[in-house]
């Protein structure tokens, strides 16, 4: 029997799938080898295992973190003046740097034995997403030693050697790292460098030494112009036959003190108006002994492999902590500026057309702050989910773009008006700096979530391609021979459960125990699941290896694995708060959103699937009945958007480690002023119903005068308009430009008061 079905099924099938997969390159065999798969493969295998993720507990830090957070976090987030740094100096005064060194900013991952603090990834994220809600310049400067760079290659793949000696002058700040693996002409394709080096002998130290001559141009270098060691990756080619029979080694990285002769590096660039260290570098001719190579000898064309792993972990940190924090901002206080902000005699938050962009900001806010939590709580637990990180990366850093542009666009000329005051206009312009770092999200998005997710995912597919690609036939036929039967039961399940969950919308599907009423989230979760891992098998018989150059239709399933994704960690935080009856708004405008998004993604796949009938087909089999699930209601909407407008637990606990100003700042006095107007609610409520809306000195005196309030009562409500007043001033200038701006920062306007 099985002789029959190796020559009858297995062997064209093999020929079938050499046919359609186009072969694998070597630098995309080894970005879908590092990492690993996690909670993805669940949501790929149409069945998730709930208790998997929901036993995994709530992230935690040690004594030791949380101090950290309480004492050096908060005294750096005190020091900094991002007014200062962004527009006047253009960079970190001297103590910030000095303090940074000193705590240990950049060895928040560098073990304790080589004198880093030896974090926990989630204590690394909480850091960075406080120290990004004060400045950005700051958090970038902190988040890049401690992420892709020489300090994470050096603890991965460095020799004994290098790590003795670098680790600690990392850690303290002797050091400062910067990573060069963009050029000119390599951005996105960063594997196509043409940066080049030749194995030889040359002269160091007085001796005679094997290493390599190198040439390069890097740009866009994160912190290159202050750094002391350079992280190079270049292309290593041996024509003498130095090391062996191979002639092009590979992608190879190395660290190169800065002072090295030939290497020029100290410009800047100026990335859209962030005043973090950023530049290019060039080396010419430079002679790199072979001990410079992490991990030595031994690591010579690794670099690939290298650079592949430390993203399957690191992408899942730095920009999701920067982006989180900035939602997080963006929620706090567009929330306290909604309520204080009158216009046509009512908060500004009170109209419906805000009510809907404050509840899209704290939908994204909790789905961001979940998501980050759900991450770095996985990667403490030492998972490397690649899939999950791009997931990650793409999407926290576009929810901050949908959070702050609703938070310009609610602020107004207040949130456009720079100056010391403004407190959202450095994130507005910081957004496509992390939209396009480690990994540009349209690309990511097109080919890297679903394109590389769902092969990684799948329980048979890479097995099934490598074997189609085994040169010797005969072994191929005989893995690929034992994966079909598997596969096709694996198939015959999948198009059970999608269909079965498509046509009843859902209904029977699986929920865990102890959720309570969320159950029915969990239930549309379970469907869509299925129907994703039907749609995904579907394509991938059909399209094959033409699914990676339909980037539309891969986007799309893309998009509804991420969706699937951020939503789990969504509900995971629900319950791991407990979940509170107050958080439910939140939790409804969330679900309903991504779900919503999840359906629009699918059918569009269906509409434009490259063969018609197909996509017919799996529009009838999974979504017979078209759109299912819509948007938060009106009323959904206002509940949510009032949650960010009313001094609650659930408001500090959505925005729990944003920095909330020293005394003065913009969002101290937006803070201040959102408590006094809170305080006294029941007083202006006396105004009101004596037919007075205005909220000045003349308004408060008038209710005074008439009795609807008394003179302590006055008093009161006048602080609380002093304080309004104070908060929603801008910034102006005498003049502008050649350094001679100086700000009249808070100043009151001949108003009201
Ligand atoms: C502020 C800043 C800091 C940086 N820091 C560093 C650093 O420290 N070290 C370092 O090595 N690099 C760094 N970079 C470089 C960064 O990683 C690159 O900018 C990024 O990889 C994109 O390259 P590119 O800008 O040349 O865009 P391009 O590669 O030219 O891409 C242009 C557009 O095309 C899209 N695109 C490209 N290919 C595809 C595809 N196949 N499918 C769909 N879309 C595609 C991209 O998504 C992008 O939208 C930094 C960049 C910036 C802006």
């Amino acid at each position: 029997m099985s002789e029959l079905r190796r020559k009858w099924i297995t062997a064209p099938l093999l020929k079938l799938i050499k046919k359609v997969l186009p072969p694998i390159s070597e630098t995309e065999r080894e970005a879908m080898e590092a990492g690993e798969v996690w909670w993805d493969a669940q949501l790929l295998s149409g069945k998730p295992d709930w208790d998997q993720l929901l036993s995994m507990g709530p992230p935690q830090l040690s004594e030791e973190e949380r101090a950290f957070l309480d004492g050096p976090v908060e005294e750096l987030c005190r020091m900094v003046d991002d007014w200062k740094i962004s527009f006047e100096d253009r960079e970190i005064s001297p103590e910030t740097w000095e303090f940074l060194k000193k705590e240990r900013f950049f060895g928040i991952i560098i073990p304790k034995e080589y004198g880093g603090l030896g974090f926990s990834p989630t204590a690394h994220g909480e850091i960075v997403t406080k120290i990004s809600t004060r400045s950005i310049c700051v958090g970038v400067t902190v988040m890049v030693p401690n992420s892709l760079g020489p300090g994470e290659l050096l603890m991965a793949h460095g020799t004994d050697e290098q790590k003795q000696y670098y680790l600690p002058r990392l850690a303290d700040g002797r050091e400062i790292p910067c990573f060069g693996l963009t050029s000119p002409e390599a951005g996105s394709d960063a594997a196509a460098m043409v940066d080049r080096g030749v194995v030889c002998y040359g002269d160091y130290k007085g001796e005679k030494t094997l290493g390599m001559r190198v040439n390069w141009h890097k740009r866009y270098i994160t912190l290159a112009p202050v750094a002391t060691v350079l992280g190079l990756a270049f292309k290593l080619y041996d024509p003498d036959h130095l090391l062996g029979d191979k002639e092009a080694l590979g992608i190879t990285v190395a660290l190169v003190p800065t002072d090295t002769e030939g290497v020029t590096i100290g410009q800047r660039h100026l990335p859209a108006m962030q005043s973090f260290q950023n530049g290019p570098n060039w080396g010419v001719d430079v002679f790199i002994p072979m001990e410079w190579v992490i991990g030595g000898r031994e690591n010579v064309g690794r670099g690939w492999h290298m650079l592949m792993s430390a993203l399957a972990a690191g992408r899942g940190i730095s920009l999701p902590s920067l982006s989180t924090g900035g939602a997080k901002m963006a929620a706090r206080t567009t929330g306290a500026y909604a309520r204080i902000r009158e216009q046509f005699g009512i908060p500004i938050g009170k109209f419906e057309g805000v009510q809907r962009r404050l509840a899209e900001i704290a939908s994204v806010a909790y789905v961001l702050d979940s998501a980050h939590k759900t991450t770095t709580r996985a990667l403490d637990a030492g998972h490397k989910p690649a899939v999950i990180t791009a997931i990650m990366k793409a999407h926290a850093t576009h929810g901050l773009r949908q959070a702050i542009n609703d938070a310009m666009d609610i602020h107004a000329g207040k949130g456009i008006m720079d100056g010391p005051l403004n407190y959202l206009g450095n994130v507005y312009r910081a957004v496509p700096v992390a939209i396009t770092v480690e990994g540009a999200n349209i690309l990511t998005r097109s080919l890297m979530i679903f394109g590389q997710g769902a092969i990684r995912c799948h329980p048979y597919l890479l097995e099934e391609m490598l074997a189609a690609e085994n040169p010797d036939t005969k072994e191929g036929l005989e893995a690929l021979d034992k994966l079909l039967p598997k596969h096709m039961l694996f198939q015959v399940k999948t198009f059970i459960r999608g269909v079965f969950h498509g046509w009843t919308g859902g209904l029977f599907a699986n929920s865990p125990r102890g959720v309570g009423d969320a159950a029915k989230y969990y239930r549309q979760m379970d469907r869509y699941s299925a129907v994703l891992t039907l749609v995904t098998e579907i394509s991938l018989l059909s399209l094959g290896g033409e699914l990676k150059r339909k980037e539309q239709i891969s986007g799309r399933l893309g998009d509804v694995l991420s969706q699937l994704y951020l939503l789990s960690c969504t509900l995971k935080r629900f319950k791991d708060d407990g979940s509170p009856r107050e958080d439910r708004p939140l939790l409804e405008f969330a679900m309903r959103a991504g779900l919503h998004n999840i359906e629009v993604s699918l059918l569009e796949v269906f509409q434009n699937f490259p063969n018609r009938f197909l996509g017919q087909l799996m529009h009838f089999l999974a979504m017979p009945w078209g759109h299912s699930i819509h948007t938060a209601s009106d009323r959904q909407s206002h509940a949510c958007a009032e949650l960010l407008m009313e001094p609650s637990e659930t408001r500090d606990r959505l925005t729990r480690g944003v920095f909330l100003g020293n005394p003065g700042d913009g969002v101290d006095l937006v803070e201040q002023a959102f408590d006094k107007v809170c305080a006294t609610e029941s007083l202006r409520d006396k105004l009101k119903k004596g037919g007075i809306r205005a909220f000045n000195r003349e308004a408060i005196d008038e209710g005074l005068e008439r009795g609807l309030i008394s003179g302590e009562e006055a008093a009161e409500l006048r602080e609380a308009a002093e304080a309004v007043n104070m908060a929603i001033q801008v910034d102006h200038f005498d003049h502008l430009g050649s350094g001679n701006a100086e700000p009249q920062s808070g100043t009151r306007a001949a108003g009201p008061l």
